[in-house]
């Protein structure tokens, strides 16, 4: 008497990717409802099981789905959008500006959908995602009929879907409470990365995730530059800093590791911290090389992962698989660092384990969800087949196979796909989709850089608005009779600074666009001598409007202040000035009263490059009328400290960045 069964697979050649290793050929594994109850040897399962569904796979390989262990799916809409970039300037310059603009439920499912077709192609059953909107990524990836652990992000910006952090805090919240129970997906909480989010967040996204026992997802320890300024802030690198938050409480599974040394690799081991290692992601952005072999070794759960499809640019497990072992052989200087039987472990029961899911999928044994995949091995690529050594079907697929290999994918006892027809998705109506928010993409973009300024709107923060400036500049020959001249009576100092000026201007090729000028101003303790404080920020001059005034006065010009957040470095890739000029002044700051009215003072002098001495007196205001006024007190103002100090100050209005 057999047991009736669903499906029944015969004549494959199985990679369990169990414990052991165990494989069977020619074997079968027998399905039932959701989970696999049966795996071995053709003749046996045979005896014992009969099926309303017997497929005969014709000596292909039937083995563990693969498990994409990092990605964030709905970024298929942004694949090729802005490429080469550094990740500061391509996350904040491009992605973050764009998703600000265009992401929505909407877009979130469409992309979904897109990487779920991709990803099914590609013998993906499984996939780990962090993005906005999640609740609309578990939703399209469960109609898609996919498993996938998703992680609502929650990070110190405001994000597409959410004002606050409070109010992602609380989306993922309703999330993972309305989700926790399903079949196909595992909801968790996502802090974007230690630098997008702050301590408190860490701290709260942790007891949310312990609450409710689900996975905590984020990036740490990505970039070089993360941990140095990580070192720099708190003293202490990224994983001894999110430790000391309580992160390493809950379930993580943190992508990237790249910079971790192994003291940090056992602090994570000891945490049970799973770690999504991304190849193509880490070589494309230059991001180094994560100690993947050493993890190994540790013990620690490490997966592989695409990340996303726009830092890729696909969802292609195979090369990812093929990269990782490639790459641990380079970084070793050891071909026999990571086999292909261990590279293929990351990407199935390895990875399974790094999501945390590890009892339910990442391999083909009794019990276990049927997320099951065929790969043909016959193909001309990947031809002819040795049996001689155990390990030479593992080399075959790493090594030498594609995705477009495989043929059939079964999600949770669902087939999503067979003989190479997806069942449960259109591609051709999602690629119409996808092409025509593509078009809208462009358009938003290519107007945007068009302009100095709406690049720099784009990056968000305040950006103050355009005013007035009255300004008057001319060089002196020494500083002490100035500063004697503004004892006079008619003269009231409020208060005075002291410090040091970086400039950068940055100019480009349309001179109408204005020039940019990024400044550090290092405030000096003038008893101390000492720097007590640092404030950058960026400033968009436009050309002279109103030109002069009675020749010595700067009416007015545009001019849009935003706080510099970002390194010289970032906006100098950002904005890609056609030239640049570096000036540096010492400069005394004077806020003084002139007939009722408030002027600032300034007294520079030239240190980079050595031009001397000038005098500023400067008022900036919203008003056309009161700016004329300003101009008429300012000039006035200048020949009370012309005769006061016996300077010859009356040269025309200069403009320094020219002269240099
Ligand atoms: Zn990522």
């Amino acid at each position: 008497m057999t047991q009736e069964v669903n499906t029944l697979f015969t004549n494959a050649l199985i990679l369990t990717m169990d414990e052991n290793f165990t494989q069977y050929f020619p074997g079968a594994v027998a399905t039932k409802g959701d989970s696999i109850v049966a795996v071995g040897y053709e003749d046996e399962i045979k005896k014992e099981y009969s099926a309303q569904e017997t497929i005969d796979c014709n000596g292909k390989i039937l083995m563990p789905g693969l498990i994409n262990a990092h990605t964030h799916v709905p970024m298929t809409l942004l694949r090729g959008l802005a490429d080469d970039l550094r990740l500061d300037v391509w996350l904040m310059g491009y992605m973050m500006p764009v998703e600000r603009e265009f992401v929505s439920p909407e877009f979130v499912r469409l992309g979904t959908l897109l990487a779920c077709a991709e990803q099914i192609r590609s013998g993906v059953t499984t996939f780990n995602d962090m993005y906005y909107y999640e609740e609309h990524v578990a939703q399209a990836a469960a109609d898609a009929g996919m498993r996938a652990v998703c992680g609502q992000t929650v990070m110190k910006f405001p994000a597409p879907d959410a004002a606050s952090y409070e109010d992602s805090l609380q989306m993922a919240r309703e999330f993972i409470q309305k989700w926790k129970d399903h079949p196909l997906i595992v909801p968790a909480v996502s802090p974007h990365a230690p630098y997008t989010c702050t301590a408190e967040i860490l701290r709260a996204t942790a007891e949310l995730a312990k609450e409710f026992d689900v996975p905590l997802h984020t990036h740490l320890a990505e970039t070089a530059f993360e941990v140095e300024n990580m070192r720099n802030e708190h003293g202490i690198p990224v994983i001894p800093y999110v430790k000391k938050q309580g992160l390493f409480e809950a379930k993580v599974i943190a992508a990237h590791c790249v910079h971790v040394d192994t003291g940090e690799i056992r602090t994570m081991m000891h945490a049970h911290a799973g770690i999504a290692h991304n190849p193509s992601s880490n070589l494309k952005l230059a991001s180094g090389f994560a100690p993947v072999v050493k993890m190994l070794e540790t013990g620690l759960n490490v997966g592989i992962g695409t990340d996303g499809p726009a830092s890729n640019n696909d969802l292609d497990m195979f090369e990812e698989v093929r990269l990782a072992a490639f790459i641990a052989k380079a970084v070793t200087n050891d071909p026999t660092s990571l086999p292909a039987p261990w590279a293929l472990l990351m990407a199935t029961r390895l990875g399974a384990q790094a999501l945390h899911i590890g009892h339910l999928t990442g391999s083909v044994e009794v019990g276990k969800r049927a997320d099951l995949i065929l790969v043909d091995i016959s193909p001309l690529h990947n031809s002819p087949s040795f049996k001689r050594a155990v390990d030479n079907a593992y080399a075959q697929i790493v090594y030498a196979g594609k995705s477009t290999d495989v043929s059939d994918v079964m999600v949770n006892g669902r087939w999503l796909m067979r003989e190479h027809q997806l069942l449960t998705l259109k591609e051709d109506e999602l690629l119409a989709q996808a092409a025509e928010i593509a078009k809208k993409i462009d358009t938003f973009l290519i107007e945007r850089e068009q302009s100095v300024l709406s690049k720099l709107i784009a990056l968000g923060g305040s950006l103050e608005q355009e005013s007035f400036e009255v300004q008057v500049k001319v060089k002196i020959t020494e500083a002490d009779p100035i500063i004697h001249a503004l004892s006079q009576p008619e003269i009231d100092v409020i208060r005075k600074r002291h410090y040091r000026e970086h400039d950068v201007y940055f100019f480009f090729e349309d001179p109408s666009q204005g020039r940019l000028r990024y400044r550090e101003d290092d405030f000096i303790d003038d008893v101390k001598g000492t720097v007590t404080n640092v404030r950058t920020r960026l400033t968009l001059i436009g050309l002279k409007r109103e030109g002069k005034f009675q020749d010595q006065v700067l009416l007015s010009r545009s001019r849009y202040i935003a706080p510099a957040s970002q390194s010289l470095r970032f906006y100098r890739e950002y904005f890609k000035p056609k030239s640049e000029i570096a000036i540096e002044k010492d400069r005394q700051r004077w806020l003084i009263t002139y007939k009722d009215t408030e002027f600032f003072v300034n007294l520079d002098e030239m240190k980079e490059p050595k031009l001397g001495y000038y005098l500023e007196i400067k008022s900036r205001t919203w008003s056309r009328k009161d700016a004329e006024h300003k101009a008429q007190l300012a000039s006035e103002l200048l020949s009370v400290l012309d005769a006061a100090s016996g300077e010859k100050v009356t040269e025309d209005y200069i403009d320094i960045v020219s002269e240099v």
